[in-house]
């Protein structure tokens, strides 16, 4: 247990930081703690989010998990040379890859809720681990709108599994004020967002959704369950 991190999580609760305004929080967290890192899939939220914080200390990362559409490619190169930014890139254990793909094939995903898991922990979940380490704040761009499981998040939470301070600095935005935000500022977006897509992961593994589809109908959508989380953001 992190109890100094953990300590430091209960000051951020008695500031009552949810009422202050986006710049606001940014500018406490930057101010109160050292190591604050952004994980970034290059979606609009996170593009968004990279605006704001562009030119301050926080260290921004991605996952390549090899199986990203070329879109979210192109999307990562247009920001980083658009804002001359560094983006900290993590990529799955080759040795661990290899040996799943030597026993299950490339797309085992599509067979079981276990191989999909286990493709989920060796390209997302374990690089990510590795990217939060050590660090206090995870700056994460989920929405509520985006799942039913996220409609009990606060801003700021903390993460029991990974010892670390979550600030989701959008959660509560709603879909057109971040389109507003994204087009005022000129903001690079991933084109597939313009095709119905709306949670963007994994190429094999997302789609579009159709008009009334629930948000998250777009990921992993061969698989029966409600609670189609990867295990990056893990809910109660
Ligand atoms: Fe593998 Fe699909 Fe998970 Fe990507 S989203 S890591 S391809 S199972």
């Amino acid at each position: 247990m992190n109890s100094v991190l953990k300590n430091k999580y209960e000051d951020v609760l008695k500031n009552n930081l949810e009422n202050l305004t986006l710049q606001e929080q940014i500018s406490y967290v930057t101010t109160h703690f050292k190591n604050i890192v952004f994980s970034t899939s290059f979606s609009y939220e996170d593009q968004l989010i990279t605006f704001l914080i562009k030119d301050t200390k926080i260290e921004i990362f991605t996952l390549d998990t090899g199986r990203l559409f070329e879109e979210t490619y192109e999307t990562w190169n247009e920001t980083v040379t658009k804002y001359k930014l560094d983006v900290k890139t993590y990529t799955p254990d080759q040795k661990e890859l290899n040996n799943f793909l030597t026993s299950s094939g490339p797309n085992s995903f599509y067979n079981s809720v276990e191989n999909r898991k286990k493709c989920c922990d060796i390209r997302k979940v374990f690089p990510l681990k590795q990217a939060i380490q050590n660090k206090e704040i995870w700056i994460t761009g989920l929405r509520a709108e985006h799942s039913p499981n996220r409609n009990d998040m606060t801003i700021f939470e903390w993460d029991e599994t990974n010892q670390i301070i979550k600030f989701n600095p959008l959660l509560h935005w709603k879909t057109e004020d971040l389109l507003h935000a994204i087009t005022t500022n000129q903001i690079p977006y991933n084109k597939l967002h313009k095709k119905g897509f709306v949670s963007i992961g994994c190429a094999p593994c997302t789609r579009a959704i159709r008009d009334g589809e629930d948000f998250r109908a777009g990921r992993w959508w061969w698989e029966d369950t409600t609670k189609k989380e990867c295990g990056l953001h893990i809910h109660k």
